[in-house]
């Protein structure tokens, strides 16, 4: 199966700075071809790759920053142009800006790309123009490399492989199903009970988040001074996110590996992170309210739990099964009773028909497992087995 596995990078300044030459290079041509389609579209024609690469290719003649750039590296940012613009077509997909897109660019071609191991901590790869590069050899390859992504994350450089591991899908593994909600009081909550909580940021982290964004809403636009408060800041956030990513990595490797299906809510992410809590970029008025913060870095991860979820559960033997969010927070998982006064504080759900109480997160968690089972056509999932096979007893892990 395929698999990432990423790297830091220890370019040489003269490399550091052609890489984002390079980077630069592929979001001008990402942002031209862009043009370019729309364009097109404006007067009911269409432009493919296979011509944008053959009018880039031209245009290497006339300039040479394009010249100077590794050429699959340009044709692949073509071809993932060519794939966004199929997918949600020309007029929804967005420019890239210098400011919010850090620079990154792809190698799509593993005959190109020669990895070496140099000592115990370092490796080296040779890349398509920028020559041999160093990086910290962290974690084993444990593959047949595919391709490789150069990318800047928090003023840092990193080499990521995509790797064949020669594993094969795992058999269905028959364990119990589960519901699993993202929580207020704990970061996961599953229907049996399971809570796993990490705080994302530190309060320091926190009141150093605020400070520095007031800095930054003070300092002059192109100011020397306003671009090193922004490096502090995306230094800040990249340890935010990692925590975050390291995070969701154990969880969804826990939640396969315990379980034969996994519910999740299928939750528009873009409505979650706008919530009255804030989001990481601006979050609520009240720091000290963490918990609001911290949920809000959780919730713009959802989408990647979500994409980790899938790619453990190929090597686990479990499902993943999203299912549309409706109203678990309000409904009672014991009579059905649906109200919002349903949920007594923040922690305790109480029902106002029956009486019954719970976690709130739990009982939330519970609502999703249920719709997930009531899902038409997913008989053939784990769950017809597990479900009959094992008594609910045996859900409490
Ligand atoms: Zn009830």
């Amino acid at each position: 199966m395929l698999t990432g596995r990423r790297y830091p990078l220890a370019f040489t300044p003269e490399q550091e700075e052609f890489a984002e030459r390079i980077g630069d290079a592929c979001r001008v041509v990402w942002n031209i071809g862009l043009e370019q389609r729309r364009e097109y579209r404006r007067r009911g024609a269409f432009i493919g790759y296979v011509e944008q690469a053959r009018q880039m290719a031209e245009a290497k003649k006339d300039f040479p920053w394009l010249a100077e750039s590794p050429a699959p590296a340009l044709q692949q940012t073509l071809i993932d142009l060519d794939r966004a613009c199929a997918r949600h077509g020309a007029f929804k997909v967005r420019w890239r800006s210098k400011r919010k897109n850090a620079p990154t660019f792809r190698f799509p071609d593993a005959n190109k790309i020669t990895v070496e191991r140099v000592s115990r901590r370092w490796g080296r790869v040779k890349l398509p123009k920028l020559g041999w590069t160093r990086f910290r050899w962290t974690r084993p390859l444990g593959g047949q490399i595919r391709n490789a992504t150069v990318l800047k994350d928090g003023g840092r450089w990193y080499i990521s492989f995509i790797v064949e591991d020669g594993l094969v899908e795992a058999a269905p593994n028959g364990k119990p199903p589960v519901g699993v909600d993202l929580g207020v009081a704990h970061a996961v909550t599953t229907s049996s009970g399971w809570m796993r909580d990490r705080e994302f940021i530190t309060p320091g982290e926190a009141v150093r988040l605020k400070r520095l964004q007031q800095q930054l809403a003070r300092q002059q636009k192109g100011s020397n001074r306003r671009r090193a408060t922004r490096a502090k800041l995306a230094k800040l956030n990249a340890r935010v996110r990692a925590r975050r990513t390291d995070f969701l990595a154990w969880t969804a490797n826990r939640l396969t590996h315990d379980h034969g299906l996994v519910v999740v809510e299928d939750l528009n992410i873009r409505n979650m992170t706008a919530s009255a809590k804030g989001t990481l970029a601006a979050p609520g008025r009240n720091v000290a309210a963490k918990a609001g913060l911290n949920r809000a870095i959780l919730a713009k991860g959802w989408g990647k739990l979500l994409t980790t979820l899938e790619h453990k559960a190929r090597y686990n033997g479990s499902q993943i099964l999203r299912v549309p969010p409706a109203f678990t927070s309000q409904t009672c998982h014991a009579c059905g009773h649906c109200a919002p006064d349903n949920r007594k504080s923040q922690a305790v759900f109480r029902c106002r028909a029956c009486g019954h109480q719970d976690n709130a997160d739990v009982n939330a968690a519970k609502n999703i497992l249920a719709a997930g089972l009531a899902v038409p056509g997913c008989g053939d999932l784990a769950i017809r087995r597990s479900v009959k096979r094992q008594p609910p007893k045996a859900e409490a892990a």
